[in-house]
């Protein structure tokens, strides 16, 4: 390849992949398999191994996937946090064993373990007692999620026996069992919550939850794997995980102690069929150097131990035959035809349904009806047909026959070149469209009403809501027209409509629900123009000057504003008092911040000066140096390294930018993604 086509290559996949690292990490709702993510990374690896001078700090190859996330006290790891190097292929396996052998000068062995497909954990015990629990974050900082730690039921408060150093880390997993997964979706499903994909995101997502009360009734689960070595004296990592459990720390039973490569595909052979008996989700095997001194010679590269190599296992499979073909109308007016298929188990749970994608995946897969097909599970909740099983296919079937028209209002379906997806263009009509969009609208990351999908449905169908604005006519007496609908009930739903109103313009941007406006392009853009009516009124010429606005969503808010039916819904949405302008730092003055000192540290959205004003406008005190009377450090991107060890040493806490908004009234955190260059590669 041309260097010019891999530095192309390059960039799109970095995009792609941070993109995902984001859906997966912050959202828990990855929107690509795992094993499609790892190809990707693996070729991007490929191609800056081939061309290292375009490998940049900021590649997703050097860093790894930031979990961080507002509402926590963040505070830096004592050893960072890395991942794995991951692989497929049992031949890889081999190389990873013989490099050992080869860099190794003495004797040692491999401690194979599970590898358990959950959100990692690091827990602080001092003096005996549970002190911090962190979350991997970005590697160097983790969210405190001490509170809900406490409350998962095998994570002990207290050690006990004798020999565990004052103060300890150690690091594992915070699973959610199968069952408890399943009792969950089952309750968000009747709550109209949306479901999580896989326990790994439910796990992930729960941890996270402000409210450490349905922590614990979450039913997670942890399980630990690994102390930091410096920290204890053990000569093998088998014996550190020994003792830890003689503390009453819960450490998985099922690791092996390996001498060869012969005896790591035995387990790995193992595993991969008995994993299915396992009560929740495993993902591959790790396999490590066990002896302490061996790991510390081969040492880490700058995202992952080079002692330690995880084996994937490949998504599972099964085989079921389809019963029929839905044709679903998404919101955007996109078709997806879905398989109804014969019940069958996989990976824990049980599947009734799955995506065909689009008519050319049919042509591609050679589909047939009643064909028996392979499906398994990406990170996607509907599961995926990969292949159809020609020795089952019946006699005389036939290939069914993609609908011409809507399935919902029977418009004809349209197909816009480059596009894979056949669309119903009746956008303002479509019963579907109409309903989708309006589930757009409430939902938690747009205005946050408490509405779920069987609300919208009754709404509709009573005629009472049509467009987002007809929330804000709703009369109690309308809402008592609702099956099942009491006062009380009338009265939430109003006020959590009253509260929408003081949703930041960012988020009602978002919310009305322009193609290919995402949350990102939604902030980027509002922050831009600064109110609506300029949006309205901007070129598409103007709006690619707005950072990472391509021609085609310059050209879908262009469209979007030419429509007089959208700009008489924008002005009742402004005459029902919704925020439609950015708010200025000044006008939000407010006594948040009354009484704390704040030290800031690295570079903001803003600049350090305005930084400085926001802090006073708020009532608080800027500072320049760290001490006991700090309240927190404030750290932006590439925060001072001295500033970061004193605020660990003094134990202070550290606040990102998006945190720090989140305590202003009426603020928005700015993007999730905090870059941070160097990850100094110690432990993971
Ligand atoms: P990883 O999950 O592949 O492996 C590292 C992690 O494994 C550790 O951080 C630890 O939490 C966990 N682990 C479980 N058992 C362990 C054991 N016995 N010993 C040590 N560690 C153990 O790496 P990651 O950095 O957490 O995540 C990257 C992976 O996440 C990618 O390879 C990809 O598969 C997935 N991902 C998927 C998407 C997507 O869109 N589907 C996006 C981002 C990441």
């Amino acid at each position: 390849m041309q260097r010019q086509e891999a530095q192309q290559r390059i960039e799109t996949l970095k995009a792609v992949l941070w993109e995902n690292s984001r859906k997966y990490y912050v959202e828990n709702a990855p929107t690509m398999s795992d094993y499609d993510y790892d190809q990707l990374m693996h070729e991007l690896e490929a191609l800056e191994a081939a061309f290292p001078d375009l490998r940049t700090a900021d590649s997703p190859t050097q860093r790894v996937g930031s979990d961080s996330e507002g509402g926590f006290a963040k505070y830096p790891h004592k050893y960072p946090m890395l991942s794995l190097g991951n692989t497929y292929s049992i031949g890889e396996v081999e190389e990873f064993a013989q490099r050992a052998v080869k860099s190794l000068d003495r004797g040692f062995t491999f401690c194979c373990e599970l590898k358990f497909d959950g959100t990692a954990i690091c827990l602080t015990y001092r003096g005996g007692r549970l002190f911090r629990a962190l979350t991997r974050g970005d590697g160097v900082m983790g969210d405190d999620v001490t509170a809900n730690a406490r409350q998962i039921a095998n994570i002990p408060h207290v050690l006990k026996g004798t020999g565990f150093p004052d103060e300890f880390e150690i690091r594992g997993e915070i699973l959610m069992p199968y069952d408890s997964f399943e009792r969950l979706n089952r309750e968000r499903e009747v709550n109209e919550e949306p479901l999580f994909a896989n326990p790994r995101n439910a796990a992930s997502g729960s941890l996270k939850l402000q409210d450490p009360e349905e922590v614990g009734r979450r039913g997670l689960l942890c399980t630990l794997y690994h102390i930091p070595t410096g920290q204890v004296d053990y000569k093998t990592h088998d014996e550190a995980l020994r003792a830890a459990e003689s503390w009453g720390l819960p450490v998985s039973h099922e690791r092996r102690i390996c001498q060869d490569i012969n005896e790591i595909e035995a387990y790995i052979a193992h595993w991969d069929s008995e994993r299915k008996n396992l009560p929740f989700a495993t993902d591959g095997i790790v396999i490590k150097i066990n002896e302490m001194d061996s790991q510390r010679q081969l040492g880490y590269t700058a995202k992952s131990p080079r002692w330690a190599v995880a084996y994937k296992f490949k998504a599972e499979q099964a085989l079921t035959p389809i019963l029929s073909i839905d044709y679903q109308v998404g919101r955007t007016g996109a078709v997806t035809p879905v398989a109804n298929l014969e019940p069958v188990f996989l990976s824990g749970t049980m599947v009734k349904r799955a995506t065909l994608v689009n008519e050319d995946q049919m042509r591609l897969l050679d589909i047939h009806e009643g064909d028996c097909v392979y499906v398994e599970k990406g990170g996607e909740i509907i599961p995926k047909i990969t292949a159809v099983e020609p020795s089952r296919r019946l006699p005389g079937a036939r290939i069914p026959s993609f609908p011409l028209r809507c399935p919902d209002c029977g418009t004809p379906l349209v197909k816009s070149e480059g596009e894979a997806k056949w669309f119903c263009p009746n956008t303002d009509g479509c019963p579907t469209q109409i309903k989708g969009k309006l589930e757009h609208f409430v939902s938690r990351k747009a205005m946050n009403i408490l509405c779920g999908e069987a609300t919208v449905e009754q709404l509709y169908s009573l005629d009472l809501v049509r467009t987002p604005a007809d929330f804000y006519d709703l009369s109690e007496r309308e809402l008592l027209l609702l099956e099942g609908w009491k006062e009380r009930s009338a009265r939430r739903f109003l006020d959590s409509i009253r509260q929408s109103r003081k949703v930041s313009f960012e988020r009602v941007l978002f919310a009305i629900g322009i193609r290919f406006v995402g949350e990102t392009t939604a902030r980027d853009i509002a922050r831009h123009f600064g109110n609506i009516d300029a949006i309205a009124a901007a070129t598409k010429e103007e709006l690619l000057e707005v950072r990472d606005v391509g021609e085609v969503i310059a050209e879908s808010v262009v469209t979007y504003f030419r429509d007089p039916r959208h700009l008489e819904e924008i002005s009742r949405l402004k005459a029902a008092g919704l925020q439609l302008s950015v708010e200025s730092p000044a006008e939000a003055a407010s006594e948040a911040l009354m009484g704390q000192s704040i030290v800031i540290s690295g570079n903001f959205s803003i600049s350090r000066d305005e930084m400085k004003a926001l802090i006073e406008a708020h009532g608080g005190k800027n500072s320049s140096s760290l001490s006991g009377k700090t309240s927190f450090l404030l750290a932006g991107e590439k925060p001072g390294p001295e500033k970061m060890k004193k605020a660990a040493e003094l134990g202070i806490r550290v606040l990102s930018e998006a945190d720090f908004r989140l305590l202003l009234p009426g603020m928005e955190a700015p993007s999730p993604e905090s870059v941070r260059d160097e990850v100094e590669p110690t432990l993971f």
